[in-house]
């Protein structure tokens, strides 16, 4: 290794700049005000790690780092130009998956450049016993993360609804796991023939993969909030395993914050749903019953028209936002609305169920974006209170997280559930396009409540359209 400006005590220094941005852009993600400037500082001290680990390192060649750099930079421009915000969920599960597969990757280039190349002795005797157990866990928390956050994006898609239960899970996990037990044993401390280490690496990594599939695979419907805060948490492991293996600090210490910070969110998305994590992992909840497409009887629907009237005479306003207004796009034109109420005298808020939308925290990104200020956000806890003393409940593109259901029937997959308590405001306009399910795919009686009344269309559309009426209408 060839000794740099890096090594020694300006690097230390660099990777402690470092270490003190990942964790003060950390704490400033955690509140929305401060998120983005949280989000600058982190990726600032990314690169300075990233810099800092190729100077110290060398372990190849410029032109081999530069284009690996060059790729990956361009990957990541083209995936965020081509892909629409709408799909930022998906995209942010595939970023989950890439963080595992890079770690199971560096594992396994380890493995090859200590083990394989020199072909003298097991990975245990070369690297050293607990570096190459963290080896494997990288190679197994990795692989397993890639796997299922593959299967968490095809289901975010709406490509793969629920897999359903799988015949003996419990059994089947067991025999996987009792399989990487042995195949990372074998691999890292008992094969010295380089050619059956590697095949019973590789093995490692395919078993992995198997047990990502398996443990996202049952886990459907609502609950699919902490699989991805989950896999979050297991991609920064997965890192930090690969930091121990490596002995580079700087990645231990990247990967143990994400690993923790995932494992916060996690703990948070499991209190929004109300489930314990070993619940939501043994399966079953979310997982729709067959034939549940009950007819809806009694349903009263107005237009936008009628909807502005009661509007008009409203003293407050409470307006729900749920996924149909991040895809429809129309978080501007709730804002529009609500800047129109606002100027009549109406006391507007916004209701934020922690799970709304596909990814965690995405109303409060949608709504950042079109500059709703933060004051009229108003979390799950605090603004439930709130509803039975509230004229209008305006319902946008949010069904899940609305639905009485979870209250009322103890057999329904998203029972227990806490939901914004819609049904108690006066009155509750629901806007979407149809009767259609949400996400969990289960029928919502808030529909058929008397104070109910939907207003279909497209979110932006319905919205934009009570906004002129309301323009146009005397104060
Ligand atoms: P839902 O998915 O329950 O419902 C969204 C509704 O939006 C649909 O019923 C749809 O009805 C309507 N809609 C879609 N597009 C439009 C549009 N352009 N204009 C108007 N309406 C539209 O959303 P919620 O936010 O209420 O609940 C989120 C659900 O997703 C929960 O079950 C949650 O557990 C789950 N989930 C959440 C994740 C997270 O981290 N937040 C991750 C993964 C899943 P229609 O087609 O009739 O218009």
């Amino acid at each position: 290794m060839n000794a740099t400006v890096l090594d020694g005590g300006i690097g230390d220094l660099v990777a402690l700049v470092s270490i003190v941005l990942f964790a003060v852009g950390l704490k400033r993600l955690a509140r929305v005000r401060t998120a983005r400037s949280g989000n600058a500082l982190l990726a600032v001290g990314m690169l300075l790690a990233v810099v800092l680990t190729i100077a110290q390192t060398g372990v190849v060649g410029w032109p081999w780092i530069a284009g690996g750099l060059g790729l990956g930079a361009a990957g990541g421009v083209v995936i965020v130009l081509t892909a629409r915000a709408t799909r930022m969920p998906e995209i942010v599960a595939r970023f989950n998956g890439f963080g595992g597969l890079a770690s199971a990757l560096v594992a396994l280039a380890l493995f090859w450049r200590e083990v394989v190349e020199p072909a003298e002795a097991t990975a245990a005797a070369a690297l050293g016993a607990v570096p190459a157990g963290t080896l494997a866990l990288s190679v197994v928390i990795g692989g397993a993360t890639f796997a299922g956050s593959l299967l968490a994006e095809l289901k975010l898609r709406g490509l793969l609804r629920t897999v359903g239960g799988v015949p003996a899970r419990a059994v089947v996990m067991g025999v996987l796991a009792l399989a990487a037990l042995a195949l990372a044993g074998a691999s890292l401390f008992v094969l010295e023939d380089a050619t059956w280490a590697v095949a019973t690496i590789l093995g490692l990594a395919a078993v992995s993969a198997l047990v990502g599939l398996l443990l996202v695979a049952p886990i459907g419907g609502a609950d699919m909030p902490v699989v991805i805060s989950l896999l979050n948490s297991l991609s920064g492991l997965a890192a930090a395993a690969a930091g121990f293996a490596l002995g580079q600090v700087l990645l231990i210490i990247a990967g143990t914050m994400v690993g923790a910070a995932g494992l916060i969110l996690t703990r948070i998305m499991c209190t929004s749903m109300n489930r314990s994590l070993v619940a939501v992992l043994a399966g079953g909840y979310g997982a729709v019953p067959a034939g549940d497409a009950q007819e809806y009887t009694q349903v009263t629907s107005s237009d936008p028209e009628e909807a502005a009237m009661v509007l008009e005479a409203a003293g407050s306003v409470i307006i729900v936002p749920g996924y149909g207004l991040a895809a429809g796009r129309a978080q501007h034109a709730a804002a529009e609305l609500a800047g129109v109420l606002s100027a009549r005298g109406v006391d507007v808020r916004y209701a934020i169920h922690p799970v709304a939308g596909r990814m965690p925290g995405h109303m409060n990104v949608v709504l950042a974006e079109a500059d709703v200020p933060y004051e009229q956000l108003v979390e799950m806890d605090r603004i439930n209170p709130e509803f039975k003393t509230t004229d209008v409940a305006i319902v946008v593109g949010a069904n899940d997280v609305v639905n009485p259901a979870a209250n009322d029937q103890p057999g329904s997959p998203i029972a227990g559930m806490p939901i914004l308590e819609v049904e108690q405001a006066r009155r509750v306009f629901v806007i979407k396009r149809s009767l259609s399910p949400g996400y969990a795919g289960i029928k919502n009686e808030l529909f058929e409540r008397d104070n109910t009344v939907m207003l279909y269309g497209d979110a932006k559309g319905v919205l934009d359209q009570l906004t002129s009426e309301l323009q146009g209408a005397p104060v």
